[in-house]
């Protein structure tokens, strides 16, 4: 109870726009919020005699009412209602329903996009039918897996694989796995014949659907690959699209040089760069976010597309076992910050659920919670717009990460009064709080807080 109060304290405290948003959806008068319209009936309307035209009704299975509603654009949020008819978000806004529809009191929740995760390793885990209960109750509806070099041998027969999904998924190619396929158990960087071999692996995977091409340059035997190498393998990206995902040669002392490595390969092969799970680690390599933002910056500024990811902890996987934080806070939240920066989780889980990190279980209600709403670095709407639309649009995905009329019904309602994450280092595999409804694919999958157990992921291929 008193992190409600504290909470609210705070956004009553402040003179932000977050506070403006809390005020609108509360419904308090005198407050006009800049997403408020100002229409007919409402004081300051034009007076007008006759009778007012309204849009017909539109036809909806389901309706969400009177929620706060962030769009995943970053655009200001505002309160109206949100229809669903069968897949699709058909309505969004102020919109009169046609007889029939369930409704759904959303008074007081903030309704978004379904949250994109776009660094995960689970796709084991989902394709062997996982539940996924811990990705539905932060909100997470879609999983891009196979990061950090480490993916399945054959994209398209792993996908074509799968029974039933609790969350949509899209699988990148691995360099790991090329590397198996053309050098197996060699010490030694490919040859160009080897080379030659896993351009092909590649080019099959991204015909199968792969959203691209992930390193872990830090992981044996990933860190034989040459940058010359990298940049052969990232042709055949520039040929049949997709992105280069790097999780960069050094997080630590040679941080920045391994940026560098990336910005080359990318503008070197012409391709899309996603830097993943961005950090300097280390105490003596504390303050270096700033330098590592400059090169991101320097190198957009030259044309290259690159983007990050960043999870909302100060300790990685390598810190778990001890107290370490090796992550400065003051770093994380200069890159959640950044305009070119979105949210990821790097979150792995075993098949039976369980993650040893507790950013499986929390990142995204952690992010919402300690940085949108207690300590207030970030607005909301740059939050959810980083845990949406920026993830689709790099991915390709046409039709998520916006709540508008057309898109796939991924929807999250949450009560921002009580989101939280509760994983912790000591207990990793607690399930997040706050999450009161979720839609995959237009179906319930979280209702009124609890997961239904549906099946409505997709899997998906990059078009
Ligand atoms: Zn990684």
């Amino acid at each position: 109870m008193s992190k409600q109060i504290s909470r609210r304290q705070f956004l009553f405290g402040t003179g932000s726009l977050l506070a403006l948003g809390y005020l609108s959806y509360l419904g308090l008068p005198g407050i006009i919020f800049p997403g408020n319209k100002i229409g007919a009936g409402q004081p300051g309307a034009p007076v007008d005699q006759s009778p007012p035209v309204l849009p017909p009704p539109v036809e909806c299975d389901l309706v969400f009412r009177n929620g706060f509603i962030i769009d995943g654009s970053g655009e200001k949020g505002y309160t109206g209602s949100v229809g669903i008819k069968g897949q699709q978000v058909v309505a969004v806004g102020d919109f009169q329903v046609a007889p029939g529809a369930e409704e759904i009191d959303a008074g007081g929740l903030i309704i978004c996009p379904g949250f994109i995760d776009i660094h995960t390793h689970t796709e084991q885990y989902l394709a062997a039918g996982g539940g996924a209960e811990m990705l539905l109750r932060q909100g997470v509806t879609t999983h891009l897996g196979g990061n950090c070099g480490t993916s399945v041998d054959r994209v398209g027969a792993f996908l074509d694989g799968i029974q039933k999904l609790a969350v949509n998924m899209g699988l990148l190619a691995g360099y790991k796995n090329l590397r198996k396929a053309a050098v197996a158990g060699e010490g030694r960087p490919a040859r160009a014949g080897e080379v030659a071999v896993m351009q092909d692996r590649l080019a099959a995977a991204l015909k199968e659907g792969a959203f691209g091409l992930s390193v872990g340059l830090e992981y044996w035997p990933q860190t034989l690959a040459t940058t010359r190498e990298l940049i052969d393998l990232c042709q055949v990206l520039k040929e049949y699209g997709g992105f280069y995902a790097t999780h960069i040669r050094s997080e630590s002392d040679a941080v920045l040089k391994a940026v560098e490595e990336a910005l080359e390969i990318g503008h070197r092969a012409g391709v899309p760069v996603q830097y993943s799970h961005v950090k300097a680690s280390f105490q003596r390599n504390w303050g270096k976010m700033k330098g590592i933002l400059e090169l991101l910056d320097g190198a957009r500024r030259g044309g290259l597309d690159i983007t990050a990811d960043v999870y909302g902890y100060t300790f990685s996987s390598w810190d778990l076992g001890s107290t370490r934080n090796s992550i400065s806070e003051d770093d994380l939240i200069l890159a959640l910050q950044h305009p070119a920066v979105m949210i990821g989780s790097d979150s792995g889980l075993d098949n039976r659920g369980l993650a040893v990190h507790p950013r499986a279980y929390g990142n995204y209600p952690r992010i919402l919670y300690r940085y949108v709403y207690d300590k207030g670095v970030i607005p909301l709407e740059q939050a959810v717009h980083k845990m949406t639309a920026m993830p689709a649009q790099r991915m390709g995905l046409e039709d998520r990460g916006l709540l508008a009329p057309g898109y796939k019904a991924d929807v999250v309602a949450f009560d921002p009064g009580s989101i939280t994450d509760r994983a912790t280092r000591a207990n990793p595999n607690q399930p997040a709080a706050g999450v009161r409804w979720v839609l995959v694919n237009g179906r319930v999958a979280v209702k009124n807080g609890e997961p239904t157990g549906c099946y409505a992921g997709e899997v998906l291929r990059r078009s």
